[in-house]
């Protein structure tokens, strides 16, 4: 393929936030349109809002998407042939494309009030600056009144009519101070892009840009629209909906495989029902004739249940970075990563995540720390019917009995087979025992069964707590 019809493709976000989930679905599907097609998919930063654009927030998108294990071949962080990749340092080309389609006079200087300029997205801007020869003023491209057409791949052809956006509009405050409109065109078409994915709310930019390359002479790329993120009330999807910030879902303990395999579904399938894929399965799938054009519903409950099944297959060292990274944040000391891990495992079957509607894995697992003690509710410690006093009793026996199992033998299955069948032998009444026994080893009324606990903790922790809770009583 040669470089006319290389198959380039860009996200181009604003740094005035973090990576929003819409820019990191946007930017995957990016990556694996150009992964499928051996293409290049470019990260070009438009950091043309001046006020709101910040280095921190540039390395906060680039950090989002690195978690995720996107990559990029060319970018502000690692160049490219067709640096720079700020559209802050492209100021000299915009100036130039501006100053072209006034050499032209295809464009230009309108002293109206801003009143009328603003006016413009509702009705068709008629003024007769063009005559006048102002060498002040804003830059508007002049727009005659006609139907406007394009393929987009997602949705076909769409036409709009020029009057629709308010005829002539504004492309550039001043010659080295251009919109969004003017840059985005300059840029797609100095870095060759063959393709532009982007969300549906820049369908109506589309067509100021179609105009805008026609004026300049440019290429026009082919253009593909994807389909709005929404919540589950289907708002579209917004702070007020929930968490957007793809860096605080990891912070929230999902994983990257899991929020990628995840993203790549909203919005996209491949023809059937599969959900799970690796990101290399994905990149081999993925056509973008098979992404929808209605609205994509973001549910933090499937999400979690991706979540909870990429967990469940880590392997034993990656399950363990990720609890000490969680352990870690918190600056939670982990005096055991072995214990760490077991009780990891033990939990997994009821985490989705790590922090999760409030419930906080590092504080639920504290059980498992060596020498950890509870705070105990004595009320609590008594289950449903039973009575403090035979609670006591039952406690003072268990321990009785698990003094006499060695060390050793402190696995879930051994405590599970002899510890039922005393219970059962001496007709004591499972909740009557096992009750206490767990929400004494946790001091939790939510947790895992007390044998798995018992296991993890080891005989000298279990009777020290079990010892603790019949002397409180
Ligand atoms: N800066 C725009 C955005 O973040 C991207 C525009 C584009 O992709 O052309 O929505």
């Amino acid at each position: 393929m040669n470089k006319e019809t290389a198959i380039r493709v860009r996200i181009a976000p604003s740094p005035t936030g973090n990576l929003h989930v819409g820019t990191a679905r946007a930017a995957l599907y990016n990556e694996l349109f150009a992964k499928h097609k051996n293409g290049s998919f470019i990260i070009r930063i438009e950091d043309t809002d001046k006020a709101r654009s910040t280095p921190e927030y540039e390395q906060a998108i680039l950090d989002g998407l690195r978690w995720l294990g996107i990559s990029w071949s060319e970018g502000p962080d690692i160049g490219g042939e067709y640096a720079p990749y700020r559209q802050s340092e492209r100021a000299g080309e915009h100036a130039k494309a501006v100053q072209q389609l006034l050499d032209a006079g295809k464009a230009y200087r309108c002293t109206c009030p801003p009143k009328e300029m603003t006016g413009g997205e509702v009705s068709v801007h008629a003024c007769d600056c063009d005559n006048k020869g102002n060498t002040t003023g804003v830059i508007r491209l002049k727009v005659t009144p006609e139907l406007i057409s394009f393929t987009d791949i997602i949705r076909g052809e769409i036409k709009v009519h020029t009057n629709s956006f308010g005829g002539d509009f504004v492309i550039a405050r001043d010659i080295s101070d251009p919109l969004f409109h003017l840059a985005v065109v300059c840029d797609d078409e100095a870095m060759k892009i063959s393709h532009v994915i982007r969300g549906e709310d820049h369908l109506h930019n589309t067509i100021k840009h179609i105009l805008l390359q026609r004026a300049l002479g440019y290429t026009q790329p082919m253009y593909a629209h994807l389909p709005l993120l929404l919540d589950e009330q289907r708002k579209k999807l917004s702070k007020r909906s929930g968490e957007t910030n793809i860096l605080a879902f990891r912070d929230m303990g999902f994983l990257p495989q899991a929020m990628l395999n995840y993203l790549a579904l909203l919005g996209w399938n491949n023809g059937d029902d599969r959900e799970y894929y690796t990101h290399k399965e994905l990149a081999s799938a993925f056509t973008l004739d098979r992404v929808q054009k209605s609205g994509a519903i973001f549910s933090l409950g499937k999400l979690s249940a991706m979540n909870k099944k990429y967990l469940s297959e880590l392997s034993d060292a990656d399950l363990l970075a990720w609890g000490l990274y969680h352990y870690n944040k918190k600056n939670i000391l982990v005096n055991s990563e072995t214990r760490l891990l077991y009780a990891l495992k033990t939990e997994l079957g009821r985490f989705a995540s790590y922090d999760i509607e409030g419930i906080d894995l590092c504080e639920a697992m504290n059980w498992h720390d060596t020498g950890w003690m509870p705070e105990l509710d004595t009320q609590k410690i008594v289950w449903k019917k039973s009575t403090p006093e035979a609670t006591k009793d039952i406690l003072k026996k268990l321990i009785a009995v698990l003094e006499t199992i060695p060390d050793d033998s402190f696995t879930k299955p051994f405590l599970e087979e002899n510890i039922m069948n005393w219970i059962d032998a001496n007709a004591m009444g499972r909740g009557d025992t096992l009750w206490p026994m767990r929400y004494s080893l946790t001091g939790r009324e939510q947790s895992p069964g007390p044998f798995e606990i018992a296991s993890v903790i080891g005989k000298e922790d279990t009777l020290h707590r079990l010892t603790f809770a019949h002397g409180i009583l």
